[in-house]
């Protein structure tokens, strides 16, 4: 599986916390993959 980071640039889609399952979209390929919003972590994959 791959784990995306908070702070890489991803690419535009879905992504899901790997620990609690909580997702966001990016929209731009510029931007940066935040820390989740609920449990505040930064491993994610794409949903
Ligand atoms: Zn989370």
């Amino acid at each position: 599986m791959m784990v995306y980071k908070c702070g890489e640039k991803p690419g535009i889609g879905r992504y899901v916390c790997i620990s609690c399952g909580e997702d966001l979209h990016l929209n731009d390929a510029t931007d940066v993959l935040p820390p989740c919003a609920k449990c505040h972590r930064c491993d994610f994959r794409r949903g």
